[in-house]
């Protein structure tokens, strides 16, 4: 964690810009909807939701009130099946596109057939974003895995809450639970605090304008 806590030091006296964003952060999946899940029975929702608590706590910590789509192990609507699911993302969206001002923080994890892939990705939809997710994608790499080597890419057009939210946003997919080093690492609290730092430090680096292309008038 000391470098970490350099880090912090390192942040700038923050000043924030008048047309500050709200952060809206989004713990993917929830409730009926586990999202991906390990052969060991590790399920996404639960991690996504832990990280998204952690990274709310650090924004706090720094002034920043961030609006949290969900806070417990639950989906956005009853029910279950295709059309719950299809509210519980509407849901969403609609929180997004009715907070002013709002900059969407989406957290989830990965799972691919081959287990030999791991390491955070970090995407963003909206040149204005990438700046942040490139920030997000340097940070884990310097502090948390040096062998991660993955470069930022925007959001695919088919992530239902990336194309209906009206602002621009990051996904963080924060590890992959088909591989078992991530998965080893993403059930440990201090992984997850250094990943919601890792966030929400870009995060503030990005808000005080001192990354290059931020969008510190949008
Ligand atoms: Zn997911």
């Amino acid at each position: 964690m000391k470098r970490l806590a350099a880090l912090l030091l390192a942040i700038p006296l923050l000043v924030r810009p008048a047309a500050a964003h709200t952060p809206v952060i989004d713990a993917g999946h929830g409730g009926f909807d586990g999202g991906a899940v390990s052969s060991s029975g590790v399920i996404e929702s639960g991690l996504n939701l832990s990280i998204a608590l952690r990274t709310a706590d650090a924004m706090r910590l720094f002034g920043i009130e961030p609006v949290l789509i969900r806070e417990t192990d639950s989906a956005l609507g009853e029910g279950s099946g295709r059309s719950a699911k299809s509210a519980d993302l509407k849901r969403r969206v609609e929180i997004i596109n009715s907070t002013d001002d709002a900059f969407l923080i989406s957290i989830h994890q990965n799972m691919f057939g081959d287990s030999r892939y791991g390491g955070a990705h970090i995407f963003y939809k909206g040149e204005d974003a990438r700046p942040l997710a490139e920030a997000i994608q340097a940070d884990i790499r310097a502090q948390l895995d040096p062998s991660n080597e993955r470069v930022s890419k925007p959001v695919a057009s088919s992530v239902y809450i990336f194309k209906k939210a009206s602002c621009a946003g990051v996904l963080a997919e924060c590890g992959f639970l088909s591989n078992a080093r991530d998965l080893e690492l993403l059930g440990q609290d201090g992984h997850q605090k250094k990943l919601a730092l890792a966030i929400t430090c870009a995060y503030l680096r990005y808000e005080s304008g001192s990354l290059v292309g931020s969008a510190g008038e949008g």
